[in-house]
């Protein structure tokens, strides 16, 4: 959007949680100096971090505009997500509801337990003064029972609001007021100081003996790793303060990433217990979760593709290149716990070996690349359906497999120089990220990254642009980790549950056995069974989502199974010729014989 008209008069909000119980926020909003013409305003239609059309717009409830004296003007929609008001004298104030009933970190939510809103949901954008400063008067819910509440935001505090007050908070422009979440009610604090810079803990929701001090401890380790990533000279945060905020509930995971902040759902059971040191697998991925929205504060959120610098909030933003700022992100959030001890090299090698395994198992990586998967992002990846697995490649897990790939190749090429991907992540920073919102707003374009990462590190990587980034190839993993000391193997082994024959689908769980993936050319679908299909029974023996891998654990691979399903309300006998046991993931292994692959090792996981 091009500004032509620059108001330095700031543009007003205020929120209140006007009505838990039905989850309505209200929103006032004045523009001082509104288009003589008539103003209009927008709503998002999608969250940066996020990338689908979510429609924020339809959860406006009742919209009135007024002028100065308190008079009705009359404003109309004109699409989807914009307004147009009549042509007024003086300022305009808009008065409207927000419904909020979304508990995810990607849209609003208001109970009487919580608040949570995104700027994007809830803050209609003045057309033509996207540039002007914002202030935000955020108010406490009308009644006594919420005097407890406060406010958790990275956003800055205007004179006279206490930190977490209620009261209001500044921003210079909507793109800042949108990038910086808001959490209302009762929370748990923490902190700690990475590198100078204070970082604030906060955990909503109910948790028993939560370890918050072993929380902040590990926290600092993943937080200064990164910085020192980025910044080894001066150890400088890109940050003069950063929120970590979580919503614990009984089931949920998810998180996305803001300039200053970050908003995250994880299982309350995932958070460290006081007086328990063990590193359970839930707080692993929790600490892992942590770690992929830090390492966005410089990729994504300073380091931009020129799709993104700036975003255009009203319609998708086509990039080739997420698998640059999610498979990376998805790569360095794991090895950041290992760099910092967080994890043992045990502990990450099960990691990468899932990952692994995740992303062979798809016959949609032979025929998507990570860029075609980043650039239909929009309209595959993130509305996956049952036949994904058949038909597309994730940015994230291949990307992150891309990242291992140019990591390990350009660390065999340069053993005498020491090079590595974090020399490209640092020039990547230096020359587009570190002075992104100090007036050198600049992304960088899909044609230059090649030739960048080639300046960073002297490295031939033309081959893997080529196969691993817009081809279809698999990435030669083993030739890759052999100079490492690392042997990949598929788990057959060790676990007898492997070894059974399989359908070739997914299955959900429960009472009922319900196909949700059938794989292309599986023996589930060459007996012409499909996605939404309930089996009942295998051989006469009654089957449900969670005794099948008993029942086919009897049988040996191309054994003949008789299969009862209902596809609707049909019920339908078919064979099934049982396949091979699927590899679900691999195994890495340690095996050092000569001399230098235990040092390269371990300089690819200490740092
Ligand atoms: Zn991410």
């Amino acid at each position: 959007m091009t500004e032509l008209i620059q108001s330095m008069q700031p543009v007003c909000y205020s929120i209140v949680p006007k009505n838990p119980a039905a989850h309505l926020f209200e929103v006032t909003l004045t523009v001082a100096e509104p288009d003589p013409a008539g103003q209009r305003f927008l709503l998002p239609v999608w969250i940066p971090g996020s990338y689908m059309i979510r429609e924020f717009a339809r959860n406006i409830v009742t919209l009135q505009a007024f002028n100065a004296a308190g008079r009705k003007v009359a404003i109309e929609k004109i699409d989807k997500h914009a307004w147009q008001a009549a042509p007024v004298d003086g300022p305009i104030m808009l008065r409207y509801e927000v419904y909020a009933w979304d508990m995810s970190v990607r849209a609003a939510h208001l109970d009487d337990t919580i608040g949570f809103f995104n700027g994007t949901s809830v803050f209609l954008a003045v057309e033509g003064q996207a540039g002007a400063p914002c202030i935000v008067d955020i108010e406490p819910p009308p009644g006594g029972a919420y005097r407890n509440w406060r406010v958790a935001t990275a956003l800055p505090e205007a004179r006279g609001t206490k930190r977490y007050g209620f009261g209001a908070y500044e921003a210079a422009n909507y793109d800042e007021l949108a990038d910086h979440p808001v959490t209302l009610g009762e929370f748990a604090l923490g902190g700690f100081t990475a590198h100078g810079v204070k970082h604030d803990i906060v955990i909503s929701g109910r948790v028993v003996n939560l370890d918050m001090n072993r929380l902040a401890a590990d926290l600092k380790r993943v937080c200064e790793a990164q910085i020192a990533l980025f910044e080894p000279r001066t150890k400088k945060a890109p940050v003069d303060r950063y929120v970590f905020v979580t919503v614990a509930v009984g089931d949920g995971y998810g998180g996305l990433e803001h300039r200053a902040s970050t908003a995250l759902i994880c299982n309350r059971t995932d958070l460290p217990v006081q007086g328990r040191p063990e590193t359970t697998e839930g707080y692993r991925t929790y600490l892992g979760l942590c770690s992929h929205e830090y390492f966005h504060t410089w990729n994504v959120k300073r380091i931009k593709p020129a799709a993104f610098a700036p975003y255009d909030l009203s319609q998708e933003n086509y990039t080739t290149l997420l698998w640059l700022f999610e498979g990376f992100t998805s790569y360095y959030d794991d090895l950041m716990l290992v760099r910092s001890g967080l994890i043992t090299v045990g502990d990450y090698f099960n990691l990468l070996g899932k990952t692994i395994g995740g992303v062979l198992r798809g016959t949609g990586r032979l025929k998507q690349s990570v860029a075609q998967s980043s650039f239909d992002a929009w309209v595959k990846y993130y509305r996956a359906d049952e036949n994904a697995p058949n038909e597309i490649v994730s940015y994230y897990q291949k990307g992150s497999l891309v990242a291992l790939a140019f990591d390990l190749s350009i660390r065999a090429q340069t053993d005498n120089r020491n090079k590595s991907l974090d020399d490209v992540m640092r020039l990547l920073w230096q020359r587009y990220g570190r002075d992104f919102y100090h007036g050198k707003p600049r992304g960088i374009l899909e044609e230059d990254v090649e030739a960048l990462f080639a300046e960073a590190t002297g490295a031939d990587l033309r081959w893997l642009f080529r196969d691993g980034v817009r081809g279809t190839r698999d990435l030669p993993l083993d030739a890759l980790f052999e100079p490492f000391g690392i042997a990949l193997a598929p788990d057959l082994l060790g676990n007898g549950a492997a070894l059974k024959p399989s359908l070739g689908a997914r299955v959900r769980g429960g009472a009922d056995c319900t196909l949700a993936v059938v794989h292309e050319g599986s023996a589930a679908q060459k007996a012409g069974l499909s996605a939404g299909d309930v089996l009942v029974a295998i051989d006469g023996l009654r089957v449900t989502g969670s005794n099948l891998d008993g029942l086919l654990s009897r049988y040996l691979p191309g054994a003949k199974v008789e299969v009862h399903a209902f596809r609707r309300d049909e019920l339908r006998c078919t064979e099934v010729k049982l396949d091979a046991p699927e590899v679900a993931r691999y195994v890495l292994t340690a095996i050092d014989g000569r001399g230098l692959s235990k040092q390269w090792r371990e300089r690819w996981l200490k740092g």
